[in-house]
């Protein structure tokens, strides 16, 4: 009884984590371009901004301030 559970168990989270990877793999992935230095960096909330009514994510607080500064600079450059 007890061997069945656990196999089981194991079963569910083997489909649950290839679900996870199959989905993942099928959405956009969770990045963003700093528009700054042009990395691909993660969608970190704490470092993004809207500007014109777009997102922008940054890999640093520096970066997000200058962005801030001056916007139309770095959207430009696409
Ligand atoms: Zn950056």
């Amino acid at each position: 009884m007890r061997r069945s559970a656990v196999a089981i168990a194991l079963i569910v989270v083997l489909a649950a984590t290839s679900m996870t990877v199959w989905a993942q793999a099928k959405k956009a992935p969770e990045k963003a371009k700093d528009p700054v230095c042009g990395i691909m960096v993660d969608k970190d909330p704490n470092l993004s901004t809207e500007y014109k009514g777009e997102k922008y994510y940054f890999c640093s607080k520096a970066d997000m301030e200058k962005f801030k500064k001056e916007p139309e600079k770095y959207v430009k450059k696409k």
